[in-house]
């Protein structure tokens, strides 16, 4: 099929472009850094500048490289024209938007007081870089060509490939936002409302746990008067008990705690050991 070309591309379907690019680059690389990192820790946080490059160098060839386009570009149906990208363009294109990245964090993790030069070369070109983007963008505000300086650098410029003027919005992923949206608000709002240590006290009963539990009880005989030590945390938040409390087990907890929980399940057994006292005898230590 060949793709219809059209010269004409809104301002902020191109602004959007930029935008999807930042996002999407940022969403791979973090990914992928942070599972890296999991699995070597050491390792990648030393080679993290070339493990940048990398992913950024594998994100523009499977984009620019082989379709002519960026991702933020795919989305949005638009394009690189391709008869302006030739090859030294492209070449250069890459130069510009991946390297200057990787040479200034090699800056930042590597280079010692010797390279004062180079970091004051550095941080000129940055503000350079940083002036003529301004300028740029006023240009593009006007012209409505060559949102970025890369391509106002190379001469490149966007085309649609949708023979469609109208500025296309994808109902399908704003609909499906929607829902999920929605869906997140109603879990945020029925998930505290859920007493899952209830759930899962029943759940035991159902399940016939108790039998065992029941040959535990057995070795507490009476009323096992718990000792707060200064290592002694609560048994249900796990700090240091706020008000040390027990319930007739050896098990300590916060009067916060405890009084919580058994105001919202008056069964409320120990999570520790099982015990389970009735609602008004938890006394304080
Ligand atoms: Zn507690
Ligand atoms: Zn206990």
């Amino acid at each position: 099929m060949v793709a219809i070309k059209n010269q004409y591309v809104p301002r902020v379907n191109q602004i959007d472009v930029i935008a999807l690019n930042t996002d999407i680059t940022r969403l791979i690389r973090e990914n992928i850094l942070e599972n890296l990192q999991a699995v070597f820790p050491n390792l990648s946080s030393k080679i993290q500048p070339e493990l940048d490059l990398i992913v950024q160098t594998a994100i523009w060839i499977g984009s620019i490289g082989k379709c002519s386009s960026t991702f933020g570009q795919q989305l949005l149906v638009l394009s690189y024209d391709p008869e302006r990208l030739t090859l030294s363009k492209l070449a250069l294109h890459f130069c510009l938007t991946i390297l200057p990245s990787y040479i200034k964090s090699i800056e930042e993790r590597r280079l010692g007081a010797n390279f004062n030069w180079l970091r004051n070369v550095i941080e000129w070109g940055e503000s350079t870089v940083l002036t003529l983007s301004i300028f740029n963008f006023f240009r593009f505000l006007k012209t409505g060509r060559k949102p970025t300086l890369v391509d106002f650098l190379l001469g490149l410029d966007y085309i649609s490939l949708r023979h469609n003027q109208r500025r296309e919005i994808g109902y399908k992923y704003l609909t499906r936002e929607l829902l999920w949206g929605g869906f997140m608000e109603i879990l945020g709002l029925l998930l505290p409302l859920i007493n899952f240590r209830k759930l899962q006290r029943q759940m035991n009963v159902l399940f016939k746990r108790r039998q065992k539990t029941d040959s535990i009880r057995s070795n507490f005989v009476g009323d096992i008067k718990p000792k707060v030590l200064p290592t002694t945390t609560c048994a249900y938040c796990d700090e240091r008990p706020t008000l040390p409390h027990y319930m007739g087990c050896q098990h300590v907890y916060c009067y916060y705690c405890l009084a919580a929980n058994i105001c919202t399940d008056s069964k409320f057994c120990c999570v520790k050991c099982d015990k389970n006292e009735s609602c008004d005898r938890f006394r304080m230590l």
